[in-house]
């Protein structure tokens, strides 16, 4: 790798990508707000500005790109494609409401996409404010700030108005430089899309974040890693303060006019001439991100509930017609179904990324599901469930519910037995057990059920009493099971067989 002298000068250190996360009412709208206001470059004297769902802020000369889309949406785009679109992420908390349950769920994203991190401490403007509170919290959820035996760095801030907003700017800039964060102007293009949309007069339009290369007006340019790539011909870039540029370049963010059809929010972009440089890596990375995705997943689902107390829930998103129905709605659900996002207006693929990032079932009442949107939850598997009548929809949840708090109503057991010792062999983890009630057989499915909960679900797929390969082991029998998927087994785990009661 010391090639680095031949190579021309164009690598360049490209401006950070800033995400903003945190509670709702912390306050992350007032501070994109602030920025956005009094930091802005340059501006049209008068004109209005057209949003475009990200925008750069300059301070002490230096440029940071700071993403307007929600949060949590961007992030997981991030990590469902494997592109790094966010390279610093700021956690806002405010002072005198502490670590909220979003916060928590930030704190695990950052430490799971390991993400550096800028916590701003909102609201100090505020008499209740109280920061070290705050910090205390923080260290508890896992995030371990300066002051507090930790090094991420915290900034108090007032965002309404504006107060040591330049400090968390300066802060954000010394991470950045930490990162090194680096971009070639010359290298092959590679933007990935924030938001898309087709409008009325406008045809599709999309808004690019240029995370390596240059776009420029006129280049052929085609999605890349995706089923039904989208392409087209860059009629118009429009940069964040509605100027119309001929080129972007990394870390910038603009509105691309010209596909022949609407890109789905997360797909990686690049030129016609380079697609065969940038779809083997889009691709590579793809396959890391759903490989971390499982993982971070299976974690998930084997984690130990906290205070030894498990949460039964059921997430959902809720796109509805109007904001009564989805008052109505949301006042009928049971309490086991925690509402992650509710909005009037069709299902949109931002929903789909949330749904697929927090585990939710998106509910769409009297709405469309928009064609992007639809294909994006086929690719990412997150099931959309459409309902035309209110009650239709509350008893199908409370069905739902009544599953949940007990899974296996519908079932029959077949057959327990106890793991007494796990081998690992030839890849296979093989649960050494003693069948204590019923009978087990290959091909059943199981449940494999730890301090009384279920873990996770499998099927046997061999069974062995010693040397030999048996179809099927009875009561007191000891015997050696495979399953797949693979189950991480402990000792003293059960292994329940089971088969569904056709209702
Ligand atoms: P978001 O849900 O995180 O986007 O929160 P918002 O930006 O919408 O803020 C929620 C509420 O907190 C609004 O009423 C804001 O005016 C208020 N707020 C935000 N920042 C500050 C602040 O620094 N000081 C005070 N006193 N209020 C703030």
């Amino acid at each position: 790798m010391s090639k680095k002298a031949e190579k021309k000068e164009t690598s360049i250190v490209k401006p950070p990508v800033v995400t903003i996360m945190g509670h709702v009412d912390h306050g992350k709208t007032t501070l994109l707000d602030y920025l956005r206001k009094s930091r802005i470059a340059s501006r049209e004297a008068g004109g209005i500005t057209q949003h475009i769902g990200a925008y750069q802020v300059k301070h002490q000369d230096k440029e940071v790109t700071f993403i307007d889309t929600p949060g949590h949406a961007a992030f997981s785009k991030m990590r469902a494609h494997g592109a790094r679109v966010t390279d610093i992420i700021v956690l806002v908390v405010a002072a005198d409401d502490g670590v909220k349950p979003q916060t928590k769920e930030a704190v695990k994203l950052i430490k799971e996409g390991k993400v550096p991190v800028v916590v701003a401490i909102n609201k100090i403007d505020l008499k209740t404010a109280v920061p070290e509170m705050v910090k205390a919290q923080l260290v508890e959820a896992g995030l371990p700030v300066e002051g507090y035996g930790g090094d991420v760095p915290v900034v108090e801030i007032s965002a309404r108005d504006g107060l040591n907003v330049d400090k968390l700017l300066e802060t954000i800039l010394v991470l950045a430089e930490i990162e090194e964060l680096k971009a070639d102007v010359d290298a092959p293009l590679e933007a990935v899309v924030l938001e898309s949309a087709l409008k009325r007069n406008q045809g599709p339009t999309a808004t690019l974040l240029i995370t390596n290369g240059t776009l420029r007006h006129g280049d052929e340019i085609t999605t890349v890693g995706i089923a039904n790539p989208v392409d087209g011909k860059v009629k118009r870039i429009m940069n964040d303060v509605s100027e119309i540029i001929q080129a972007a370049g990394p870390s910038q963010a603009v509105e691309v006019l010209g596909f022949h059809d609407v890109p789905p929010a997360g797909a990686v972009l690049t030129t016609l001439d380079s697609v065969d440089k940038i779809a083997p890596k889009v691709e590579k990375q793809s396959q890391q991100a759903a490989a971390a995705n499982k993982v971070a997943l299976s974690k998930t689902a084997t984690e130990e509930p906290e205070d030894g107390e498990e949460k039964k829930e059921i997430k959902v998103i809720i796109l509805a017609d109007t904001q009564g129905s989805l008052e109505a709605i949301a006042q009928n659900l049971s309490e086991e179904v925690t509402i992650i996002h509710a909005a009037t207006g069709e299902v949109s693929e931002s929903d789909v990324m949330m749904a697929q990032h927090t585990d939710s079932l998106i509910i769409g009442f009297n709405v469309k599901v928009n064609t992007s949107a639809k294909r994006l939850a086929e690719i990412e598997q997150v099931r959309i469930r459409s309902y035309k009548v209110i009650y239709e929809l509350l008893e199908e949840f409370e069905k739902k519910v009544l599953k949940m708090l007990e899974p296996t109503i519908d079932e029959e057991e077949l057959g327990m037995a106890k793991v007494k010792a796990v081998f690992n062999i030839r890849g296979d983890s093989i649960a050494g057990s003693v069948v204590t009630k019923g009978a087990l057989s290959v091909n059943d499915k199981v449940h494999l059920r730890r301090n009384d909960r279920i873990i996770r679900d499998s099927r046997i797929v061999s069974i062995k009493q010693g040397k030999v390969d048996v179809k099927k082991v009875e009561k007191d029998t000891e015997c050696g099971i495979v399953f797949k998927p693979q189950l991480d087994l402990k000792e003293d785990d059960y292994i329940q067989a089971f088969t569904k009661i056709d209702a």
